[in-house]
């Protein structure tokens, strides 16, 4: 881990107890299930990336190598955002049923001036707007794990550590003993809980950290050769950045592996006080990892800094598993990410691809709504500024007669523009099955079915060709993700414990198969068929209940 945390986190970690190293447990004998369940999400981590770098692993990453690899994993849903990623990885549930169909949506009955919606706030709180607001649970229409763990354990202890709101708030629930996300100066929590007393110590740590200059990164020659400058319109280019910041910079510090290393000192901070893993019944610590979607954002994903990213994060995945085994816990893990990426265009296209292409500034609502307008002669507007893909929504003014003649006219015009794959009218996936079985058969408007709700979702959903990046040149972000495609969908979904049989199975499966999975490993009797997901029985030391 970063130093100048360790240093800190060794004044936190200095009793005694945490100096003297026990030796560690024997493998214990499969039915005893593990006393603390760890469930990791790293943002934006697919499985390309895992695929690629999986070699270069020697830390972390590398020991969860060690148990069974779904390098097959999928979001499976269209709307591979993050809200909804999170939303299926605990839940055992697709977007359709959590209810988080994204990372915002319109409810124009909302009691606000502000109709957009984020995925994890109460609007009903007077005072807020969608920027401004109330961290909640309210839009999750489902149970966790952990809400289900806490109901059948009631000495059970949830906590939950992310670089980012809606990763802690959707992966632990209603249950939750302690939630910590990244506020802009230190984490901070929405539950009136008691706070354990090394957070203060912890943020003030890692303040101290941000207000000195980083340690410099030095690539290794796998992330050197990567290091190549690629010019982007209206933009810097990217590609051979090294992830340092100024000192004092805060919002730097988030697309650098020095965010991911202060959620991992923090949650074991949690670990140590708190005493996970060390209670009568099974606790879970839930642990979201950031920093490698904000690199992706900013640098994309086929670059050096990509590359210093991942390494960096493996190693300190290490330390922290480390230093568990120094505790004497014995706990398992499941690690997984809320979808994939893709890397920027520019780059893209050197290496072949090429259909990569930025999105035409005229696929706005806005720009197709005038399209609409010219073609009625209709003055006002036609589509909701929300969003340039995905759920697009109707003017909430427009009624009856004059709402089916534009949305027909505004799937029209969609389906005109030659980066456009498919428009679907939201009666159309409404009528459309649930899809199952294999991930990788579903058809788009399958995708789009399982991003689905009734009363959240927009009035028609639009869906780009492969290798377009939905966001233009001047915009702050130089990549993305949220399609339907596998790019995004992908990701590895590993399973760990001290003594497992390692596996690499190529099947295809789904994040909503994490819950039923390690509900099965620490005895919580999850009954089929009550959820999206199926228990994996191939995972060694599982026993899926019948
Ligand atoms: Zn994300």
């Amino acid at each position: 881990m970063r130093k100048v945390i360790l240093a800190a986190a060794a004044a936190l970690f200095a009793s005694p107890a945490a100096l003297a190293i026990p030796p560690l447990p024997p493998p214990l004998p499969p039915a005893a299930p593990p006393k603390l369940m760890i469930v990791i999400s790293v943002d934006q981590f697919s499985a390309d990336l895992w695929d690629e770098y999986r070699p270069q692993f020697t830390g972390g990453f590398a020991r969860l190598a060690g148990g069974a690899v779904f390098r097959n994993g999928y979001q499976s849903h269209a709307t591979t955002e993050t809200c909804p990623g999170h939303s299926t990885l605990l839940t055992g549930d697709r977007p359709a049923r959590t209810g988080i169909i994204a990372n915002g949506w319109a409810t124009w009955n909302a009691p606000r001036a502000d109709k957009l919606i984020y995925c994890g706030e109460d609007e009903s709180v007077p005072g807020t707007d969608s920027d401004h607001y109330r961290l909640s649970t309210v839009h999750l229409r489902v149970p966790t794990f952990g809400d289900l763990l806490k109901s059948r354990f009631p000495a059970s202890k949830v906590v939950a550590v992310a670089g980012n709101d809606r990763s802690a708030l959707m992966m632990s629930g209603r249950s939750a003993d302690q939630r910590w996300y990244w506020g802009d100066n230190g984490f901070v929590t929405d539950l009136a809980a008691i706070q354990p007393k090394s957070v203060a110590a912890t943020n003030a740590a890692i303040r101290k950290m941000i207000a000195a200059p980083p340690e410099p990164l030095v690539a290794p020659p796998f992330c050197a050769a990567k290091a190549q400058p690629i010019a982007i319109p209206e933009h810097a280019p990217v590609g051979a950045g090294t992830l340092t910041r100024a000192a004092g910079d805060a919002g730097a510090f988030r697309a650098s592996p020095e965010y991911d290393a202060s959620v991992l000192v923090m949650a074991a901070a949690h670990v140590r006080e708190l005493g996970l893993g060390k209670g009568s019944a099974p606790d879970l610590l839930t642990v979201g990892l950031s920093a490698t979607d904000y690199v992706g954002h900013k640098y994309g994903t086929g670059g050096q800094e990509m590359c210093l990213q991942l390494l960096e994060l493996d190693r300190d995945l290490g330390d922290f598993f480390s230093r568990l085994d120094s505790w004497g816990i014995d706990y398992a893990v499941a690690l997984s990410a809320d979808h994939g990426g893709l890397d920027i265009p520019e780059r893209a296209k050197l290496r072949g691809v090429v259909d990569a292409a930025r999105v035409d500034p005229n696929l706005t609502p806005k720009a197709i709504g005038d399209i609409v307008a010219k073609e009625t002669g209709w003055i006002g507007p036609i589509l909701a500024d929300v969003g340039v893909t995905g759920d697009i929504y109707l003017d909430q003014h427009l009624r009856g007669a004059d709402r089916s003649r534009a949305l027909a006219a505004a799937i029209a015009a969609y389906k005109r523009h030659p980066q456009v794959y498919a428009a679907f009218s939201k009666e159309e996936i409404a009528r459309t099955a649930m899809p199952s079985g294999d991930p990788t058969r579903w058809s788009v408007i399958e995708r789009v079915r399982a991003s689905f709700d009734p009363e959240r979702s927009g009035d028609l959903y639009v869906v780009l060709k492969p290798n377009i990046t939905p966001i233009g040149h001047a915009a702050g972000s130089v990549a993305t993700h949220g399609s339907p495609w596998d790019y995004d969908r992908r990701v590895p979904i590993l399973f760990w414990r001290r003594g497992m049989t390692a596996s690499a199975p190529n099947e295809a499966i789904e994040t909503v198969d994490i819950m039923p999975t390690v509900a099965a490993m620490v005895g919580l009797p999850v009954a089929s068929g009550s959820v999206n997901g199926h228990c994996l029985s191939g995972v060694s030391g599982v026993y899926c209940p019948r």
